[in-house]
């Protein structure tokens, strides 16, 4: 035998021989549990979590020093719009900069169908991220009776039942909701509780858009609670807020609300994205009526004069207050398909473009010729801070985004796509004390993994994935503004998907780590 060969097994040695294959030193671990932080090294074997603690003399293949750095468990976004973004960015790099290793799509009651091909699909791309999925009560619907305006037979309902259960043997988390939504807005709270009931029965949960965010938030807030209630099944509110000047304040008359559902019983929970403006289609300032049937049947009523009066005294409504707070200044446009120029105008300067003052009565109309040339999506600035703040405190409140993947650069899409980690971490548990390090974690990790039953995730422990973000907490900031929204997030060095570096040290890395979650009923 050559001496090459015969040293080249002691040259590997080591690395054969190291006990783990990545080791993060000198961290302060935040578990995930809420408990205070404490200073240790983790050990990662394969996709898990092999041990923490001092692991004095441990080896590894790959030793990461966190020495001035937070480990803390991946975090899990249960309110994702990723499904078409990560087809063009398969590594989800706002996420990433922003510790994000899980998103749950299919939220707001719109999901593909059937769920078994979206996640398969989803899982032939090569992500960085876990993926998993919610099916939606309006796609369901909207599959078995279109998106007409009536109630179901008990035969559509008894299809619409047999849909949702395929869905969660498919692999589903739970049934999502957007009552605000046509079709949601067309379904009696019944209905919804006859599929929840389905849904439950499997171990899933329900999480809605509500019917209403403004003035008829409380109303929302017992039917969401309702629909766990006589459901049977644990209830959550997404993106709670209140929306609308004179309606500020009523976070006080909603936590009670759940506080008192949960005394008595229901398991009824929150989340919430950390900003003041909300962001959804234009189409979300005309009443749910002229939206039936889909977009020719809103133009055909938005061209007969007698029915656009009425639809236009709903929009001046609404911009009043509604989603306008006042002022249509207040609605600024993400995009719109049909002229990409108007993205990051808001509505005042829109009127004023079209040679009109800004008033509510002409913003309205700018608004209805919007919808009827397709359509644009929008953000609201219309929530008040001490809301944002008191439901942040909540001890039901976790973080979800509501954002999407955006194609860097494109569009105008609000900030919450980029920010809402980073921005939970520096400017609620950081610069204004409102949480603290601990809390924020836990509320982006194990209670939404809890959630979601999802029981290998969400906390730093053996045995658990390895899915690990470390960040340095001086610096963890969001950057993305409503006028400038595509800027990542910083202060995330690494970030560990099922043991693999998808950031290392600050750079994207070309491992595809991420897997498709699968809910409680999976077969
Ligand atoms: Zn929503």
């Amino acid at each position: 035998m050559s001496p090459v060969r015969l040293l080249l097994p002691l040259l590997a040695a080591p690395l054969l021989f190291a006990q783990y294959d990545v080791l993060i030193t000198n961290a302060r671990i935040v578990d995930g549990t809420g408990d205070p932080s404490f200073y240790g090294a983790i050990a990662i074997r394969g996709d898990a979590i092999a041990a923490i603690g001092n692991l004095p003399g441990a080896t590894a293949a790959t030793v990461v020093d966190a020495r001035g750095l937070v480990a803390a468990p991946g975090f899990i976004d249960l309110h994702s719009h990723g499904r078409r973004g990560i087809q063009q960015v398969p590594t989800a790099e706002n996420y990433l900069r922003e510790g994000v290793t899980s998103i749950i799509e299919g939220p707001d009651g719109s999901s593909p169908l059937p769920i078994s091909k979206f996640l398969a699909d989803t899982g032939k791309i090569g992500i960085s991220i876990n993926f998993g999925a919610c099916v939606g009560q309006g796609s369901i619907r909207s599959e078995v009776m279109g998106l007409v305006n009536r109630k179901a037979t008990p035969e559509e309902i008894e299809k619409m039942k047999a849909i949702a259960a395929q869905a969660m043997r498919d692999g589903a988390f739970g049934l999502s909701t957007g009552l605000f939504y046509v079709p949601g807005n067309f379904t009696p709270t019944e209905e919804v509780i006859d599929i929840a009931k389905v849904v439950g029965r499997m171990g899933g949960f329900h999480v809605s858009h509500m019917r209403d965010e403004a003035a008829g938030v409380l109303d929302s807030v017992r039917e969401t609670i309702r629909i766990g209630e006589e459901g049977g099944l644990p209830t959550q509110i997404t993106h709670h807020k209140i929306i609308g000047q004179p309606n500020w304040g009523r976070s006080v008359e909603t936590l009670r609300l759940v506080e008192e559902a949960r005394r008595r019983g229901v398991d009824v929970t929150i989340d919430q994205y950390p900003y003041t403006a909300s962001s959804t289609g234009i189409a979300a300032l005309l009443p749910q009526w002229a939206l039936e049937g889909g977009s020719k049947a809103t133009n055909e009523r938005l061209s007969a004069p007698g029915e656009r009066a009425k639809i236009k005294a709903v929009v001046i409504e609404r911009l009043k207050v509604d989603r306008g707070a006042g002022d249509p200044k207040n609605v600024q446009i993400v995009n719109c398909s049909f002229d990409r120029s108007l993205a990051g105008k808001n509505l005042a300067e829109i009127t004023r473009a079209r040679g009109a003052e800004p008033t509510l009565e002409n913003a309205a109309e700018t608004a209805m010729d919007l919808v009827s040339k397709g359509g644009c999506s929008a953000i609201y600035h219309a929530i008040d801070e001490q809301d944002v703040v008191r439901i942040m405190r909540s001890p039901y409140t976790m973080i979800a985004s509501d954002g999407e993947i955006p194609i860097f650069g494109q569009a105008s899409p609000h900030p919450r796509s980029y920010g809402t980690f980073a921005r939970v971490l520096g400017v609620y548990v950081r610069e204004r004390n409102v949480l603290t390090l601990e809390d924020a974690v836990r509320r982006m990790s194990a209670f939404p993994a809890a959630r979601l039953k999802i029981w290998d995730r969400g906390l730093l422990r053996p045995g658990m994935k390895a899915d690990v973000v470390l960040f340095d907490p001086a610096t963890v900031a969001d950057r993305a503004e409503y006028a400038k929204p595509h800027q990542y997030s910083v202060g995330f060095r690494d970030v560990i998907v099922n043991g693999r570096f998808a950031l290392r040290e600050g750079q994207v890395t070309a491992e595809r780590p991420g897997r498709i979650l699968y809910g409680p009923a999976h077969e």
